[in-house]
């Protein structure tokens, strides 16, 4: 799950991390009263998004006084704010962050990730922070230092020295590096994050360090041990089919091709989407049922994909063991009829009284093509798109 930058700054201070001072806002009355409560002026006025490269869209700007506060205000809030991240739809800002303007000195970078590889938590920073990171990245990857952290034994004083030494750290901000980093770890490992990443992470001129930006990135799966993080969640900020689906408990995640599909299992789910790209034609989402899904939620799932106008045509295979092949093609049937079919739907089961199922499917007198395997199901969405 994805959290604004102002919540998880708000997560920063409980830890004690330092952040600069500033206040969330809904309109541009209460962004101009945060701008004004803060300690003088320059602040910043910082779009709240899901999504980074802000600063390079527009969508993070200093303000001098008053009069400029409110006019990035008006011109920030309700923009539909385009970065490499949003895609070109971009993303309409509903939400500001005002803050008080720092002193930068320099601009690091630093973040927190699993490594599933090695089971540990990656802590990856480096000296040339700020907007390009992704570049240097690429261009100059030994400029980034990494240490791999044991969750269970946490961050030891090795682990800190190679960072401090393989940044070239000057003295005077070791320390206070040295308990942010600590700090962050701790926080990562206590709200099951996914990923922590400060870009910029700030040295001042008076040698402080200071978190400026902040994304945190919550591992759903944990999120039952975090009732109070749930409250962080921002559906507004979410594809509205994936919110839909997020209700009924299936794993949807909305892509850009024009097939969609409903699976029983992850597994199958990605070789079916392989099936589709091979046939020529791009899968539209990624829907797993669930191994143990009902007629029902093959039915929540059919609405949902029918709703998705680039939807043409849409795959549905099903491996019928605990929801029988008899039962799902009622229950396609009952959701076909209800729904009223736009598309044509290819139907590949197997399993428990497939003949059945297969029956109750052409005898329904709906526009369901029936499929003999997945081979077969692949042709005829092919055909049926093309
Ligand atoms: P992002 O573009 O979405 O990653 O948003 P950031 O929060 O990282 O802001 C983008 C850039 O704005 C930063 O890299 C800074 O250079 C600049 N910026 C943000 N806050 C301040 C500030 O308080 N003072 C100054 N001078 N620049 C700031
Ligand atoms: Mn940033």
């Amino acid at each position: 799950m994805k959290i604004h930058e102002y919540q998880a700054k708000e997560l920063f201070r409980q830890y004690s991390i330092p952040v600069p001072e500033g206040t969330v806002a809904l309109s541009v009355d209460e962004a101009v009263e945060a701008a004004c409560g803060l300690n003088g002026y320059p602040v910043v006025v910082k779009a709240q998004i899901h999504a980074g490269g802000r600063g390079k869209g527009g969508g993070v700007k200093l303000a001098g006084s008053e009069t400029e506060a409110r006019q990035h205000a008006d011109a920030i809030l309700g923009m539909t704010l385009i970065t490499p991240q949003t895609g070109a739809e971009g993303q309409l800002v509903q939400r500001l962050l005002v803050e008080a303007g720092q002193n930068i000195k320099e601009e690091l970078y630093l973040s927190l990730l699993v490594d599933r590889e090695t089971a540990s938590v990656i802590i990856m920073c480096c000296r040339e922070g700020g907007m390009d990171i992704e570049e240097l990245a690429e261009m100059n990857p030994e400029k980034i230092i990494t240490v791999n952290v044991s969750p269970s034994l946490g961050v030891q004083g090795y682990h800190l020295r190679e960072l401090i030494f393989g940044l070239g750290l000057p003295k005077e901000v070791r320390k206070e590096f040295s308990e942010l980093v600590s700090k962050l770890f701790t926080l990562f490992v206590e709200c099951d994050c996914s990923l922590v990443e400060i870009n910029p992470l700030i040295l001042t001129a008076d040698d402080r360090v200071i978190a400026l930006d902040a994304k945190v990135d919550l591992d759903s799966n944990g999120l039952f041990r975090h009732p109070t993080l749930l409250n962080y969640r921002d559906t507004a900020e979410e594809d509205p089919l994936e919110v839909e689906a997020s209700v009924h408990n299936l794993n949807y995640i909305n892509l850009d091709g024009n097939v969609g599909n409903i699976v029983n299992g992850a597994g199958l789910a990605m070789a079916t989407m392989d099936i589709i790209k091979q046939a020529g034609a791009e899968p539209a989402n990624f829907m797993d049922v669930g191994g143990g899904a009902t007629a029902e939620m093959v039915e929540n799932g059919l609405r949902i994909i029918l709703r998705d106008q680039k939807v043409k045509a849409v795959l549905i295979n099903i491996f019928g063991g605990i929801l029988r092949c008899d039962v799902f093609a009622e229950g396609v049937v009952k959701a076909a009829t209800a729904i009223g079919l736009n598309v044509p739907v290819v139907v590949r089961m197997e399993g428990t009284n497939v003949e059945e199922g297969k029956r109750i499917l052409n005898e329904s007198g709906l526009n369901l093509i029936t499929a003999v395997d997945l081979q077969d199901a692949a042709a005829k969405i092919a055909e049926a798109v093309n």
